[in-house]
């Protein structure tokens, strides 16, 4: 790679290039008509500086540590100064929020500065968040908060090293501005430190990119934007843009969408805000709110206080709300279809459901280190485990990690056959006899299981080593590296970005990182609880 300044980043701002503009040069607030995008400035602001960047998403957009140490890297990237190439806008969408239809929502703070072609002729669109009010703000302020940026920029890395489709992070930078929020809805807003994240991705259209034209009856624009979606971000489909190109599309974002919650239900990630606005057409992982990870294993926890009653958006149902809002893009669609093509299109939403099932059967295989997943036997290994893993506080991560270190003895009695799990739970007092005796069981079923897997254990350890993860950005690590950084200190947001850069590695050295949540972290918010102020 040759390394090159700020300035020679190549710009090819194909998105508002091809498609249409808002007319309206005034900044704001407003419903945009007929158009996919507003020019917009970011709003300056008085003291960049920089928390933290990622050195491999710095090194694709070639730039190396000395040019992102650098102060005009962190004017260029708060949105202060723009160079060569950008044209900063603001993207329309709509979207589905909590199952309701929720009109326009679009780039309320994300302003996007164009699309990079790295040395290796990639495309890569830059887009800060948290940078000023656009159009698209509501009666919002644009702003972004430090906590909740330093949460998107590490778990979006997070995520990427555990191998997960996902937007990415360049940089977070402080404003030197505070933002007003109130983060409990109590009625106590406070003030905290403003920071702006640059996230990267090949594209940042959404679900509710598609559902907005849809619902305004504008097939002209809806066409536009598809088509153009066709040629940039699916150029390999070659699909034409006719009913069956389109067809062929949406079966292609069924399939990565069923992809992506597979692994989120592998690691024990939770979205939080699955609206259709927060869905990627590229099956990324996409806006980083009030997401968790699991630490007991739960198959009803939402980390979004938000959605606590009615638990929408729970660890269990993620991969049904991902079919609800895979229909809805269908119902946006479907105005470019013909009334023949409606079968084509529900057999396309079907590669959802099918995938989802392949491709789960398979990681659950790989979570137990069974070679293949055999229906007759694990279908039922696989559903007893679920229930004994929630009948008593467990910790997923562990639990998993753990049981890669099993070596079956059916001669075993209930408490030696366990003895290797016990990190994994919270409150062993729980584990009474009768838990004993199922948990005991069930380890002997698995053991059995594994007599027929071909495999020696050694070959088996690793093997779920390599899908069950040592580290994940645990809650409450998230929360103590931001207590941190709002001290002014931030190298614990450095430090889990270098652990987490290598999550299914032991790190004997940051080991304490892959231990369970304190008991301190239990109720504290930020660790296992988050609204939406962000
Ligand atoms: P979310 O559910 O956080 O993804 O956001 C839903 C919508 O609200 C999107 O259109 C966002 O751009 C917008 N939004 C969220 N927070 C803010 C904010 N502080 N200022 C302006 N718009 C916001
Ligand atoms: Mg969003």
């Amino acid at each position: 790679m040759t390394a090159i300044d700020l300035n020679s980043l190549i710009f090819d701002n194909r998105f508002i290039r091809e498609l249409p503009a808002d007319p309206e040069p005034i900044n704001a607030r407003r419903q945009v008509f007929n158009a996919c995008y507003s020019f917009v400035q970011a709003t300056p602001v008085s003291n960049p500086r920089l928390v933290a960047y990622a050195k491999d998403v710095a090194q694709f957009l070639n730039l190396t540590d000395t040019v992102c140490e650098s102060p005009e890297f962190s004017q260029v990237f708060v949105g202060n100064r723009l160079i060569n190439g950008m044209m900063p806008y603001a993207s329309c969408y709509g979207g589905h929020q909590f199952g309701h239809w929720a009109g326009q929502l679009g780039d309320g703070r994300a302003i996007n500065l164009g699309d990079v072609i790295n040395q290796r002729g990639e495309r890569w669109a830059l887009q800060l968040k948290g940078a000023g009010a656009t159009p698209y703000s509501r009666n919002a302020d644009g702003l972004a908060v430090l906590r909740s940026s330093i949460r998107e920029f590490l778990c979006s890395e997070a995520m990427f090293h555990l191998g997960i489709p996902t937007t990415r992070a360049l940089s977070v930078i402080l404003t030197g501005e505070e933002v007003i929020r109130d983060m409990f809805y109590d009625g106590n807003p406070e003030a905290e430190p403003g920071a702006v994240v640059c996230r990267v991705a090949p594209s940042f259209t959404r679900f509710g990119h598609f559902q907005i034209f849809a619902a305004r009856q504008d097939l002209k624009v809806l066409k536009q934007l598809l088509d153009y979606t066709l040629r940039t971000d699916f150029p390999e489909l070659a699909a034409e843009a006719s009913p069956a190109g389109y067809l062929a599309w949406f079966s292609e974002v069924c399939r990565r969408t069923a992809q992506m919650i597979v692994h989120w239900q592998r690691v024990g990630f939770v979205h939080g805000v699955m609206n259709t606005d927060n869905m990627s057409i590229l099956g990324l992982t996409i806006d980083y709110g009030p997401y968790g990870w699991l630490e007991n294993f739960d198959l009803n926890w939402t980390p979004n206080t938000t959605d606590a009653s009615e638990r929408r958006y729970r660890y269990g149902n993620q991969p049904s709300i991902a079919f609800w809002n895979l229909a809805q893009l269908a119902n946006a669609i479907f105005p470019l279809l013909r009334e023949q093509d409606l079968p084509a299109l529900q057999a396309a939403l079907n590669v959802y459901k099918e995938t989802f099932e392949h491709e789960w059967q398979t990681m659950m295989a790989s979570k137990l280190g069974f070679k293949t997943f055999e229906p007759n036997t694990d279908h039922a290994l696989c559903s007893d485990l679920f229930e004994i893993l929630q009948r008593v506080e467990t910790d997923m991560s562990i639990f998993y990690r753990q049981l890669a270190t099993f070596n079956p003895n059916p001669s075993q009695n209930d408490a030696d056959l366990i003895h290797p799990l016990m990190a994994a739970y919270y409150v062993p007092e729980q584990l009474d006899l009768a838990y004993q005796a199922r948990l005991g069981d069930w380890l002997r079923r698995y053991g059995k299981r594994l007599e027929a897997n071909e495999w020696s254990d050694e070959a088996r350890r690793c093997a779920m080593n390599a899908v069950n993860p040592n580290y994940v950005l645990r809650n409450y690590l998230a929360q103590l590296a931001i207590d941190e950084a709002t001290a002014g200190d931030f190298s614990m947001v450095n430090t889990l970005l270098e652990i987490l850069r290598h999550p299914y590695a032991e790190q004997p050295e940051y080991q304490r990182f892959a231990a369970k949540r304190p008991d301190w972290a239990r109720q504290r918010a930020g660790c296992s609880m988050l609204s939406c102020s962000s």
